[in-house]
């Protein structure tokens, strides 16, 4: 599932793409016909994420101007969650605009970033004319506008709401550490805080629980917990409100950089010395830990980006002992039980 950075990195290149566009909007899957109508030539307003929902904000063509976005009221929104399966694939005339917000030709975005490489992959040159590749797989929302498209298939939840529904969806999710908190809003780490020692629940649960921080994660999840040598089984209200503290401020730089270069890096550098073997398609079905950076020159390697995530059995990048993993509602949690103890 992708984590909050994801769907941050997706509002930012939308927006991009297709703000103060009127966006021929369909469905050529059918199952969101109606919703496709609602919202079929309005213009793009607004695109916003709060943890791993998004949010298109559309507007009445005769209502948006020089000068005027219409009422906020008069908004429709769509609302997006991926959930397991969900990704956007993008495509566009290659103009500047789209390069800057995609980088490629073709760009599918979702449990990881991909670009497909080599002939066919390039769309037709913008002075051919351009017009969209027809739809691949089942296109639950097509989004076109003049120099791009925007296919979402798969995801968990896709709706138009209104404003005020919209509000009432974030009002339940927790602070999200890529968000800027607007003018008035509570500290969103004051937030966090609170979420998490008002309950005694596991603190390994609570971040994983969108109500108390939002965007985070099982990679992040683990990999906070280590760098604040925090014992994922710890009740939330036995976690001091400054380690509490720490562990924010520690997402908000983990997850804003996430954003910017679209892959998670946690390890220190001095920690990425230690050599340890690639997370390989082993015997026992285990899946390769890739990132879309993987073949940046620059880039950290995913074999070297985290401290414990995908992990377990091999030694501690820090004391040596083996990183350890349990089920844990449903999920695989990763920790190395000598750091965190
Ligand atoms: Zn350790």
């Amino acid at each position: 599932m992708p984590e909050g950075h994801t769907v941050h990195r997706l509002a930012r290149a939308l927006g991009e793409l297709f703000t103060g566009e009127a966006l021929a909007v369909s469905s050529p899957q059918g199952r969101f016909a109606a919703g496709a109508d609602l919202l079929d030539g309005r213009v793009l307003v607004a695109s916003e994420a709060w943890g791993k929902q998004l949010f298109l904000g559309f507007a009445d063509p005769t209502l948006v101007g020089p000068g005027t976005a219409g009422r906020p009221e008069d908004v429709r929104w769509l609302r997006v969650h991926l959930g397991l399966y969900g990704a956007w694939t993008f495509a566009g005339d290659g103009s500047t605009a789209v390069v800057h917000a995609i980088g490629a030709p073709r760009r599918r975005i979702g449990e990881r970033e991909t670009v497909p490489a080599g002939p066919g992959a390039a769309e037709p040159a913008p002075d051919d004319g351009w017009s969209p590749p027809r739809p691949r797989g089942a296109v639950r929302v097509r989004l076109v506008g003049s120099h791009a498209v925007a296919d979402l298939t798969g995801p968990t939840a896709c709706e138009v709401v209104t404003a005020e529904e919209k509000r009432a969806v974030e009002d339940r999710l927790g602070p999200d550490p890529v968000r800027d908190a607007a003018p008035g809003e509570d500290d969103p780490r004051e937030d966090f805080v609170a979420g998490v020692r008002r309950s005694r629940s596991a603190v390994g649960l609570l971040l994983m629980n969108q109500d108390v921080v939002a965007g985070v994660g099982n990679i992040y999840r683990a990999e906070s917990l280590f760098r604040a040598r925090l014992d994922p089984m710890r009740p939330g209200r036995d976690v001091p409100a400054e380690v509490l503290r720490t562990l924010w401020d520690d997402l908000v730089v983990l997850m804003r950089d996430g954003t910017q270069t679209g892959a998670i890096v946690t390890t220190r550098p001095e920690d990425r010395d230690r050599p340890a073997p690639d997370v390989a398609d082993g015997p026992d079905g285990r899946r390769r830990v890739r990132q879309n950076t993987d073949d940046a020159p620059d880039a950290v390697p995913a074999a070297e980006a985290f401290y414990v995530y995908h992990r377990d059995g091999l030694p501690c990048r820090v004391c040596g002992a083996p990183v350890l993993l349990k089920e844990l509602a449903g999920r695989n949690l990763y920790w190395c039980g000598v750091c965190q103890a």
